[in-house]
């Protein structure tokens, strides 16, 4: 199966017409195996909750518990998936789910919208383990099984502070530069990827919010075998660490050289071809540096927000997010595609029937025509029903049980799919998939039709 290596684009873009790309590193061009990583990140913060806020009940991290693209109400102590509309279309207090008439009634008036305080989307670092321990702490709060009953937002809060405390992030890499075999996962091909970018004469630069120190370890490990003079920085034009993205893209924040021998930091107004290693900057002193600008520069990131959407809203980079779940989320696709196909066409079916039954209710109503087959139309809907509830089971526990496939609601697509859509110019699973394509290749998106269209628009 070849599609988990293709790009894909939502919206047109000419590679030959980018003059510069650039990386972000964690997610991006290091893929790390999420399971040890957030399993790690789920016993720090477990550990740190239990001895500083409340004794807490025998725990243990469960990676299906929740999936990225989840939303967490933290007002109510609900895990939700949402449609492209903003419509609750799954939602689990704790770990027990809520019936179609609880979430009417909690969700039934509400849009979801990420700009309410209550609401948290699940695309940080350490998505799968906050989301777990969060959903296992709403349970242990209502059997009262902690130090006092909490708030939902109290334990939300906890578990953000225990993030800060724990200096999670810095502790984690420290884990991983002791032992990287262990932690990472490369495809040999992401280097082949920016070797042919280069060679066409794309210049390549790093943006990461990882220190030096690490950023310098984990790229040594993973590509200096493969890059000119035993050397991964020869792969790029600049690099710039401890970029504070989104603050990289946001504000003027001030710039420093990195001496990466005494790893001192010395501030200077411009980059400047003299010197390659950063630390903080921003996005205006790299255009200034590239001689480039916009459209021109294309950014490759995992982070829906700090990479993606303020790279594009502010400066108007082109994008193309990186989203490791698309190779078991396409596999799934092609293993369930009979059971897909087969559910569409019978709520087709179904609808046309009930059209049909409901005009012959009308006319005979207004024009006392016959009702002729109208028991049998009836019972043919009450049977297609049925199955199709089975098949909405079986389609929605499609790669997760809980939670099924991250870009679908049911039939719809879901709100993770719609933020994709909108701020990514193109997808993909890894770097790597560029290796698959030109580097001056033309993505010309065809945009799918307004349902009136269909009939004239083939796709
Ligand atoms: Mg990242």
């Amino acid at each position: 199966m070849s599609e988990p290596m293709n790009i894909f684009s939502n919206q047109s873009l000419n590679l030959e017409k980018i003059k510069a790309i650039g990386y972000d590193m964690d997610y991006t061009l290091i893929h790390y195996h999420t399971h040890l990583w957030e399993q790690l990140a789920y016993d720090t913060l477990l550990e740190y909750i239990h001895n500083h806020y409340t004794p807490t009940p025998n725990l243990t991290f469960d990676p299906t518990a929740v999936i990225r693209g989840l939303i967490l109400d933290i007002e109510l102590g609900n895990i939700l998936k949402v449609c492209q509309f903003g419509q609750v279309n799954t939602a689990y207090h704790g770990h027990t789910p809520l019936s179609s008439a609880e979430i009417d009634e909690l969700y039934g008036k509400e849009t979801v919208h990420l700009a309410k305080e209550r609401y948290v989307f699940l695309n940080t670092l350490f998505s799968l383990s906050t989301g777990c321990l969060f959903s296992q702490l709403i349970d242990a709060n209502d059997r009262q099984q902690l130090k006092q009953t909490y708030t939902y937002y109290a334990l939300y809060a906890m578990l953000k502070q225990a993030t800060v405390y724990t200096h999670l992030e810095s502790k984690l890499k420290n884990t991983i530069m002791q032992n990287p075999e262990k932690y990472i996962d490369q495809n040999p091909l992401t280097i082949e990827a920016l070797k042919e970018q280069k060679a066409c004469g794309k210049k390549l630069f790093l943006v990461t919010n990882s220190n030096w120190q690490y950023t310098d370890a984990i790229m040594s490990h993973t590509f200096n075998q493969s890059c000119d003079h035993k050397n991964w920085q020869s792969l790029f034009d600049l690099i710039i660490c401890n970029a504070q993205k989104p603050r990289f893209f946001s504000s003027d924040q001030d710039a420093f050289m990195v001496d990466t021998a005494t790893q001192m930091l010395k501030p200077c107004l411009k980059i400047s071809h003299e010197h390659k290693i950063y630390h903080g900057t921003n996005a205006h002193l790299v255009e200034e540096f590239l001689k480039t600008s916009g459209k021109e520069i294309l950014y490759v990131g995992d982070h829906m927000y700090t990479d993606i959407n303020v790279s594009k809203r502010v400066f108007g980079w082109r994008t193309c997010l990186i989203i490791r779940e698309l190779e078991s989320e396409i596999q799934a696709l092609n293993d369930y595609q009979t059971t897909i196909q087969e559910l569409i066409t019978m709520r087709r079916q179904r609808n046309q029937l009930t059209q049909q039954i409901n005009r012959m209710m009308l006319d005979a109503d207004l024009h006392q025509m016959p009702l002729l087959n109208i028991q049998s139309l009836n019972e043919s809907v009450h049977t297609l029903s049925e199955i199709i509830v089975k098949y909405e089971e079986k389609v929605n526990q499609i790669n997760n049980k809980k939670w099924g496939l991250h870009m679908k609601v049911g039939l719809q697509k879901s709100h993770l799919a719609r933020q994709i859509e909108r701020y990514a110019d193109l997808y993909a699973a890894g770097v790597y998939a560029f290796h698959y394509t030109s580097p001056n290749c033309f993505f010309d998106n065809i945009s799918r039709p307004m349902p009136h269209e269909i009939n004239f628009w083939p796709l």
